[in-house]
């Protein structure tokens, strides 16, 4: 046997290792770059690709410069300028100094670093090819320093086969410029590939960046957040459900300024939107966290895209409810913007929509008859115990959630109808239904238009959690059980559903043989054909569960509201309306049904004037 001698890898393949892990896609050159720029106090940026990258990356910044022997150093394995002293050291573990990102672009590709400081009168020129120095020459600049990479992964095949088509780099290029363009607003930032600007963007506040790089109708659909405690200050926008997107781009987090990926905080966010959204969409989040960098580890990976915090539970608690909160609040109606209007390039204001609630003595406006069920038609108060059968859309609409805390109980919900969408003097409110389908309001300023099935199922579904939550069930027994005759397969389902069923208020007996004995419905359910609802949940149950997956009391929950809700075509009498208004603006999320349709849309009165060609 050959005895090994330990040997050190000498600089040049140690960096060219290195590179793996730093510089994986022109990307992540054009990241180190971008972040080096900022680090020298660039104001100004010009970031100039070809063929994806793989050919030319420049990166030009008006930045502090170096000098010669800097600019050589500066493509040495652990050279930094950035730790200055022994006890700088801590800078490495806050902000992820390495010294590694030029070493490691210098080993994989053929660079030239031109720089120059304000004090020196020449720029230098460093040519870098294979880790190796191959030119050191003196040139006119202006303060500020280029460095251009070409033909990356020249030396390294493997490397270069696993890059995508151009394309698919070139969009790998363009998110990454775009979140430096999104934390860094007060620096004017050039993108151009194949000598085309992508954009080109001025300096100016962070309102002004949001709108150059995502345009006005996304920037519309964002609710601005802002919490601040002991441990971490974040702010940022969330989008609307409304405006959810079936892809993962947009969202965007950013850890003391830099771009980073997180799963904690992205559940925390998702979770806000759990029955808001479909399956399959994701929300739109930007966020800055500001956290001290002593509780946080961005070193655990190789490009400082993830991080490690000290207390990922209390980041996740904070974000979550900070989000939820965000959303019950913010008045995420789904107004129709009229895209042609002259306004279309108004600035935007980045407050959330100012409501000013309405007290506890004006609300709710549509008072719900106290301790019984109100019958629309006759005007006559039912108790609640001696509503016939047959009642129909007015004994669901005016039932009187017996457990339910949406009128009485917690003021905090009541508070959800903003003042802006109370119509403007009690009592005289126009209220109108349209095609059987749409309930129309006028409101303070202007005019809400109301999907009246996906409202009631949201009233429905909300109270069906409640009731899954507080296992507080309410039944109406019914005068004449009905029998329904199952397959053998939706029999076993059921038996499994029955206890789900039981809570929801249903009072089901199975007696064998796929026969199911229905003695009580819930409250609200839908009267006359009790048989038929069961049967109709039970399919609708099946349907969610093969394609839109959620937990079992979710998906019975959205399949009960939904069979159960009144139906586009029936018709509504006024008080019914009324009470579904007021019922929709009792829930926690008026704005969105369960599948994330829009419940409300609200036509301003400025809109239609400027529809109108009125200037007033
Ligand atoms: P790090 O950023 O971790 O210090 P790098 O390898 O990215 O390591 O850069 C090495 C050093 O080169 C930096 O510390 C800095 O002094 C210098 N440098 C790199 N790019 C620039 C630039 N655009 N302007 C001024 N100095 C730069
Ligand atoms: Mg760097």
């Amino acid at each position: 046997m050959t005895r090994r001698k330990v040997a050190v890898l000498p600089d040049h393949i140690a960096n060219k290792i290195a590179a793996g892990e730093v510089i994986q896609r022109p990307a992540s050159v054009v990241k180190e770059l971008l972040e080096n720029a900022l680090d020298a106090g660039a104001t100004h940026l010009v970031v100039s690709v070809k063929d994806g990258g793989r050919a030319f990356i420049q990166v030009s910044d008006d930045g502090a410069g170096m000098d010669e022997a800097d600019a050589v150093a500066s493509f040495l394995r652990h050279a930094t300028s950035k730790i200055a002293s022994y006890e700088d050291l801590e800078a490495i573990r806050t902000f992820g100094f390495r010294g590694e990102a030029l070493a490691s672009i210098g080993a994989v590709a053929q660079v030239t670093m031109k720089t120059r400081r304000a004090e020196d009168e020449v720029a230098v020129t460093v040519q870098v090819e294979g880790g190796k120095q191959i030119r050191l020459t003196r040139e006119a600049r202006e303060v500020g320093t280029t460095l251009t990479v070409q033909n990356l992964f020249y030396n390294v095949p493997a490397r270069r086969k696993f890059l995508k088509s151009n394309s698919t780099e070139f969009r790998h290029l363009e998110d990454e410029v775009q979140r430096v363009a999104i934390s860094n607003p007060s620096v004017a930032l050039h993108f151009v590939n194949d000598d085309e600007t992508v954009f080109k963007l001025k300096a100016g506040t962070l309102a002004d960046r949001l709108l150059d790089v995502f345009g006005q109708r996304k920037v519309e659909s964002l609710i601005e957040v802002h919490e601040k405690s002991d441990l971490v200050d974040v702010r940022g926008f969330i989008g609307k459900p409304s405006f959810s997107q079936r892809t993962r781009q947009g969202q965007y987090l950013f850890l003391n300024n830099r771009y980073i990926v997180n799963r904690t905080v992205n559940h925390a966010i998702f979770s806000a939107y759990e029955h808001l959204m479909e399956k399959g969409s994701f929300p739109f989040y930007l966020l800055f966290l500001d956290i001290d960098p002593r509780r946080v580890d961005v070193n655990v990976h190789p490009s400082k895209l993830e991080a490690k915090f000290e207390d990922e539970q209390a980041l996740y608690r904070i974000v979550a409810s900070l989000s939820r909160r965000a959303l019950a609040e913010a008045g995420a109606i789904p107004s129709l913007t009229m895209q042609e209007g002259p306004d279309a390039n108004a600035p935007l204001r980045f407050t959330s929509r100012q409501h000013s609630w309405p007290t506890e003595k004006e609300s709710p406006l549509w008072q719900f008859p106290e301790g019984g069920t109100f019958n629309g038609k006759t005007g006559e108060i039912l108790p609640f115990t001696d509503r016939g059968g047959g009642a129909g859309i007015a004994a669901r609409l005016f039932a009187p959630p017996a457990e339910e805390s949406l009128f009485e109980g917690d003021p905090a919900r009541r508070q959800a109808l903003p003042s802006g969408l109370r119509p403007d003097a009690e009592g005289t409110t126009l209220i109108w239904q349209l095609h059987n389908k749409y309930i129309l309001s006028q409101i303070k300023n202007g005019l809400l238009i109301v999907d009246q099935h996906v409202a009631h199922e949201r009233i429905l579904y909300e109270r069906a959690l409640d009731r899954f939550a507080t296992s507080m069930r309410s039944t109406q027994q019914l005068l004449f059980p009905q029998t329904i005759q199952l397959s053998a397969a939706d029999y076993a389902l059921m038996t499994e559903l029955l206890p789900h069923f039981d809570l929801l208020g249903f009072d089901i007996k199975p007696f064998g043989k796929g026969t199911l004995v229905i003695e009580g419905v819930p409250p609200d359910a839908r009267s006359g054909k009790e048989g038929k609802i069961v049967e109709e949940v039970l399919a609708l149950y099946k349907e969610y569960e093969q394609h839109a997956p959620t937990s079992v009391r979710d998906n019975l929950a959205k399949s009960y509201s939904c069979k159960s809700a009144v139906k586009a075509g029936d018709s509504l009498t006024e008080e019914e309306m009324r009470s579904l208004i007021d019922q929709l603006f009792a829930t926690k999320m008026p704005y969105v049904c369960p599948h994330g349709r829009p419940i409300v849309v609200r036509i301003s009165i400025d809109e239609l004037d400027r529809r109108f060609g009125r200037t007033s």
